[in-house]
């Protein structure tokens, strides 16, 4: 049986962070539930408060302003799969959604409830991560923006303190001509935990390539940027040799574990075979 706690259901957000500031570590924001109520039945969570952001209003939507995409955190995944905006301006966050959880799940998961669980295998993070996404935190004492690259800071450890929110996602509209996609490696078709997970962002400038992009996930401690592999591209023609050279860097930049699902060994090889796959469509895209 698991442990008693309070529910609040906050009307508005003010309110909301006014419960958490006065309950500390002890409280828990709910989202859609797929990750808090799993770990409350099995005994891995034990709050004394949960605060249902459910009766909040305008913490949902997908908007492009100014140059910039911007999601409000309980965005659903079902909401990020119907949307022709996510598929224009962000086709790898589309691509994550296609290959998350099932029907059910994507209903009721939201994108906040994704960044903020801290799973290294959090299918939207590298996604994200590709798009340069900021990440907005509102607490008791006003709001501020990190960079969702800056964000975690171990495994399942954030940035985010007790009293603050995630409230906006948000990245610039990639430039015309930038390929985006984004491949699970996992078990099962459905319903299964990512083995392995790989973004890539890339454009093109005189033959070169530009803005490139490379997120990984289940390979480390949290979803982390391949940044030395991108150096190996960024500014250079997309040569077979250099192609393999970017693949063979991220695969070292990577620590993945041994667990149940794989090897560590298995990991970092598919990570560069996959980012080799994933960057060769985008120069193909590209021509
Ligand atoms: C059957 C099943 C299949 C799944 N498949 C996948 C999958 O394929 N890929 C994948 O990545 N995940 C998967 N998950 C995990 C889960 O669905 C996702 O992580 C989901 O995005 C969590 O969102 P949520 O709204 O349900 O979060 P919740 O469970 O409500 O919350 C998760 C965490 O985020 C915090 N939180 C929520 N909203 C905010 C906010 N606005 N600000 C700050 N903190 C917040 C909560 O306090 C909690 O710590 C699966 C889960 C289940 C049960």
């Amino acid at each position: 049986m698991y442990g008693e706690f309070d529910l609040t259901i906050p009307e508005t957000l003010q309110e909301a962070v006014k419960v958490l500031a006065a309950a500390g570590k002890r409280a828990v924001p709910l989202a859609g539930g797929t990750n808090v109520l799993v770990d409350v039945r099995s005994q891995r969570l034990a709050p004394h408060r949960i605060v249902d952001l459910g009766r909040i209003g305008g913490l949902r939507g997908i908007s492009v302003e100014g140059g910039r995409v911007t999601l409000g955190p309980r965005t659903t995944i079902s909401e990020l799969l119907a949307s022709d905006e996510i598929a224009r301006t962000a086709p790898a966050l589309g691509d994550a959604a296609r290959v998350f959880a099932g029907q059910m799940v994507r209903n009721a998961a939201t994108v906040a409830g994704n960044i903020a669980c801290g799973s290294p295998a959090a299918d939207l993070v590298p996604p994200l991560l590709a798009l340069d996404a900021e990440v907005t935190l509102t607490g008791a004492r006003g709001s501020r923006t990190v960079a969702l690259c800056d964000y975690y800071t171990g495994y399942k450890a954030d940035q985010r303190a007790p009293d603050e929110l995630i409230t906006a996602i948000s990245w610039p509209v990639p430039v015309k001509g930038t390929f985006g996609s984004f491949y699970k490696l996992a078990r099962r078709k459905g319903d299964a935990i990512t083995v392995v997970g790989v973004a890539v962002g890339l454009g093109r400038k005189e033959g070169c390539c530009a803005g490139v992009r490379i997120a990984l996930g289940s390979v480390a401690p949290c979803p982390i940027r391949a940044r030395k592999a991108e150096g190996v591209l960024e500014g250079e023609a997309p040569t077979a040799e250099r192609i393999a050279e970017a693949a063979r860097i991220a695969a070292e930049e990577c620590s993945p574990i041994d667990d149940v699902r794989a090897t560590g060994e298995y990991r970092r090889k598919m990570v560069e075979v996959l980012v080799a796959r994933l960057v060769n469509s985008a120069v193909q895209a590209g021509k």
